[in-house]
């Protein structure tokens, strides 16, 4: 059994309550690990200690180049711990043990790329204004906000972290994290790493576990907390950014989806097949970009939904520390019971179930679900609407090109999709009828450090990754001088 603490000013330190939380692997159902049910008074000491590092001399010696260079210990400190990270990842999740090694991977390449991109952190630019050139100089930099906080999900808990972090710290911010109540460990864990490995000040990350509910929300409506970091659920970060709004804090959220994965008959089936398994069974489609709406052309939808019937029969749900397992159970008991009721309503709704749909036979935890797919179904049925958060195939069939984009943005999330065809131009002409963030032609759920990824409509605020993620850390101050020093007529202002 692991026992954690809060990780506060580069320590671990015990929790102003007495009250657990249970970590449970959803593999076999075992509790392996208790960390602290943190409180409002833990996240104020966290924030009090990332306020004091951020106004710190140490702090303030962190220029450019020095940040750069800690970023890349901190992904140092991860490539030297890449199976042990990741095999906590997967006995808090289930996400099956390759997976959340390329995760690791990823996490690396994201610190190291925001390492990179430190050298242009700051920078402004000359504003050309009225005056001449002697008398009037006009610029404009850009500053760190002070204190991030951030709450991420348990889906894929330490890369969503980093790429909230490793941003953060570019642009020379603080950060308090408070990570998924199902997946605290390996936050708790990467801190102490960070600590111990990297010459990061004390205070400057920090990380209290606890509920949505308390340090959650103690941690997003803290005053002196400049900028909200969210990932989750599109009805948590509604009300994060509302209370973020009530206090006038800064505030990005990258939420939920239901994102259509559309295969014209042009397409190379085969290859669109492996692309829809890929967008809605990996991870046991526990991933926000997941491709949950499958729009199908009528012409090739029966061959379609055979074939993939087919593929799922090889399909291995199993262990996931095992390198033969494909699909790991869902991450928890109460995510399941949620997919089961989805699977339900949609049969009741008038849905087919064209496979799966439940338990596999001799399944050796309570987490694990088939595979499923449901044929038949309306563009206006719950299981087409609502983000199931699981491996469940919504295979709506469509006419022609207008209905396929009619049909693909009928939906209130605009997170990702996927465009199957041989046709370029129809490619092109689907790429800008499309309202989401991202955009897939003949591939799915490819992200890169460089490349920015959020969501348009209900699917979120702002963007991770690239230099726009890098401005999600920054505010703007314009500066001017007049070198004239000669203010002439007070009551002339322009303002
Ligand atoms: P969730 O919204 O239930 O919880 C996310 C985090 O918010 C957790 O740490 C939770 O404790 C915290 N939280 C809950 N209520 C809160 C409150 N009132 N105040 C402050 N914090 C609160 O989401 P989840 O179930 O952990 O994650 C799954 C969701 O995350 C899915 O909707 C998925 O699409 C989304 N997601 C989005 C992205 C993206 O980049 N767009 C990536 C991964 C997951």
């Amino acid at each position: 059994m692991r026992e954690y603490d809060l990780h506060i000013d580069g320590e671990f330190q015990a929790s102003d309550g007495d009250d657990t939380i249970s970590v449970t692997d959803p593999y076999d159902g075992e509790v392996w690990a208790h960390v602290p049910r943190g409180t409002a008074t833990d996240v104020d000491r966290a924030v009090r200690a990332a306020r004091n590092a951020f106004e710190s001399e140490a702090w303030g010696e962190f220029t450019q180049s020095r940040r750069r260079t800690l970023l890349n210990e901190i992904a140092d400190a991860v490539a030297d711990n890449v199976e042990e990270l990741a095999e906590l990842e997967t006995r808090q999740n289930g996400r099956i043990f390759a997976e959340t090694k390329g995760q690791l991977g990823h996490v690396v390449e994201y610190l190291r790329y925001f390492g990179r991109l430190c050298e242009q952190a700051g920078s402004g630019r000359i504003n050309p204004v009225d005056g001449t050139k002697e008398e009037m100089f006009c610029y404009t930099k850009r500053e760190p906000y002070g204190v991030v906080g951030a709450v991420t999900p348990w889906n894929a808990p330490l890369l969503l972290s980093v790429w909230k972090l490793a941003p953060a710290l570019a642009a020379g911010n603080a950060f308090v994290h408070k990570p998924s109540e199902q997946t605290p460990v390996s936050a708790l864990r990467f801190a102490e790493l960070v600590a111990e490995e990297t010459s990061l000040p004390d205070g400057i990350y920090d990380v209290v576990p606890g509920y949505g509910t308390e340090a959650g929300s103690a941690l997003v409506g803290h005053d002196d907390v400049d900028k909200v970091a969210f990932t989750g659920s599109t009805a948590t970060g509604r009300e994060i950014a509302a209370e973020a709004g009530r206090n006038l804090s800064a505030v990005s959220v990258e939420l939920g989806g239901k994102s259509p994965n559309v295969v014209f008959p042009s397409a190379d089936l085969e290859n669109a097949i492996n692309g829809v398994m890929k967008g809605i069974f990996a991870s046991t489609g526990q991933v926000c970009m997941a491709g949950s709406r499958v729009l199908v052309h009528e012409r090739v939808h029966d061959e379609f939904v055979a074939e993939l019937v087919e593929r799922l029969q090889g399909v291995e749900v199993g262990d996931p520390m095992d390198p033969e397992t494909d699909v790991g159970p869902m991450a928890f008991r109460e995510q399941w019971e949620t997919v089961e009721e989805y699977v339900d309503l949609g049969v009741e709704s008038g849905a087919t179930l064209a496979y799966g749909g439940g338990m596999p036979e001799g399944a050796p935890g309570e987490c694990f679900i088939e595979p499923t797919i449901l044929t038949d179904v309306e563009s206006d049925m719950r299981v087409a609407q609502e983000e199931i958060f699981g491996p469940v195939a919504a295979v709506i069939p469509f006419e022609d090109e207008a209905d396929a984009t009619r049909l693909a943005n009928d939906v209130d999330f605009g997170l990702a999709a996927g465009v199957w065809t041989e046709d370029m131009r129809q490619a092109h002409r689907m790429v800008d009828a499309i309202d989401a963030g991202t955009v897939w032609v003949n591939q799915y759920r490819l992200v890169a450090p460089n490349v920015p990824f959020g969501g348009f409509k209900d699917s979120g605020i702002g963007r991770e990754a690239g230099p726009e993620g890098l401005e999600e850390y920054y505010q703007t101050k314009s500066v001017w001088f007049d070198l004239a020093g000669d203010v002439r007529d007070p009551f002339a202002g322009d303002y």
